[in-house]
């Protein structure tokens, strides 16, 4: 049987020659075959000149390219691309650091394997598929894990429940594919997390603040830490280390709990640290001027470009409370992981926070996502951590 083709229209290959990887509906003139969701399909110019294969769906992005090369996306295919990205990270020091046994192990089009994510917890793997073509190889794709990382993995969980937006017909259920884990606790620069598969967001812990966290501890000594949208609490457990007196706000119970239970982890019953339960904007109108370390890591306020000026205004709000609040000589860790804010945008944005405030800020740091989450520096939207620590006089 010949393989569906997808025709671009004129003008329309140029983005798939310079190797982005993704087709959006909108680009195509048409279509060879009846192709359903998940299905591979191999990707033409306007004049019938091969471009690319990849995974097919109904929606605004049509195909997520798997290779530019006429490749059969089989097995073998596969486990080259799996090999490549366990080399890459033991190139980048992630894969036997004594240091942590959590790293995200595939990221997606950074890694060249466009709707796979999978983390590394302390032995296991948690596998979440963000398109029915590669869930339909999810078995190839767990077995490939083991063989490939042997001894290191344990147990491979599926967590795709709430990720196959597109999926007709299967229902994905959370669940162990291979061994089992009744508590999954991880160490990161010796601190200690549960986390929490099952109903813990994304795969259950934010692995791409880890070396954010770790330069927290350079500034959290002595001082009086705000932690805004704490989730499991990272940012308060590394700051408790030293600091005065740490507070955790999130709007969610579970991720209160985690966090309280992640404190406890690390450091049994401790009186420096207060949680509150409620909405960011709420608690930063009525908060003092006590803290002289404020942690603001929201959730991507921005998920597709039609709402960027909201989003934008949002980071602005949020960052102009915490700029006007903080005591003087204080420091602000502030966080973006909206895929379509860019840094540059980001940076406008706090920089005009400021502004508004009239108080005089530097910048000391200005981060980005680890290598345990490349960026392709052909898809421009998998760069999307951006951070800016600030010292407000
Ligand atoms: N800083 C965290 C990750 C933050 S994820 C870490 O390092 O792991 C974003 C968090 O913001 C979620 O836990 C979510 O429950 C919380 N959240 C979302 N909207 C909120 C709001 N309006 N007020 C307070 N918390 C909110």
């Amino acid at each position: 049987m010949d393989a569906v083709r997808i025709i671009l229209k004129s003008g329309k290959e140029q983005s798939v020659r310079r190797f982005h990887p993704w087709v959006f509906s909108g680009a195509i003139k048409k279509i060879q075959g009846n192709p359903v969701e998940g299905d591979i399909v191999e990707v033409y110019d306007n004049k019938n000149s091969f471009l690319a294969i990849g995974h097919y769906q109904p929606a605004s992005i049509a195909v997520r390219i798997l290779s530019f090369d006429k490749i059969k996306p089989d097995k073998e295919f596969f486990r080259e691309r799996l090999k490549n990205a366990i080399t890459y990270r033991k190139v980048s020091g992630l894969i036997g650091n004594p240091s942590f046994n959590v790293f995200r192990l595939i990221h997606g089009e950074g890694d060249n394997l466009p709707g796979l994510i999978v983390d590394f917890y302390n032995g296991v793997a948690v596998m979440q598929f963000y398109s029915a073509g590669m869930y339909r190889i999810r078995t190839q794709i767990a077995d490939l894990l083991r063989e490939l990382l042997a001894d290191m993995v344990t147990a491979v969980y599926d967590k795709s429940e709430s990720t196959i937006p597109y999926l007709s017909g299967i229902k994905p259920v959370n669940g162990f594919v291979y061994g089992n884990a009744d508590q999954v606790i991880i160490n990161e620069y010796g601190f200690k997390f549960r986390v929490d598969l099952t109903s813990g967001q994304k795969t259950g812990f934010f692995i791409d603040q880890r070396e954010n966290r770790s330069l927290l501890l350079n500034y959290s000594g002595r001082k009086t830490v705000l932690n805004m949208f704490g989730y499991t609490g990272g940012f308060s457990v590394y700051s408790l280390k030293d600091a005065r007196e740490v507070h955790t706000v999130d709007s969610s119970s579970p991720a209160i709990d985690l966090a309280e239970e992640n404190v406890r982890l690390n450091y049994g019953n401790e009186s420096r640290h207060k949680s509150f339960r409620t909405d960011a904007f709420e608690f930063l109108r009525e908060m003092g001027n006590d803290y002289d370390l404020i942690i603001l890591d929201p959730p991507a306020f921005a998920r597709h470009s039609n709402v960027l000026a909201n989003a934008l205004q949002g980071y602005k709000r949020l960052n102009m409370k915490a700029i006007e609040h903080i005591k003087p000589g204080g420091i602000i860790f502030t966080f973006s992981c909206s895929q379509v804010v860019s840094q540059e945008n980001f940076r406008k944005s706090v920089f005009a926070a400021a502004a508004n405030t009239g108080r005089k800020v530097r910048l000391l740091h200005q981060m980005g996502q680890p290598p345990d989450h490349p960026v392709n520096i052909y898809h421009p939207e998998s760069e999307y951590l951006k951070g800016l620590v600030l010292y407000v006089e």
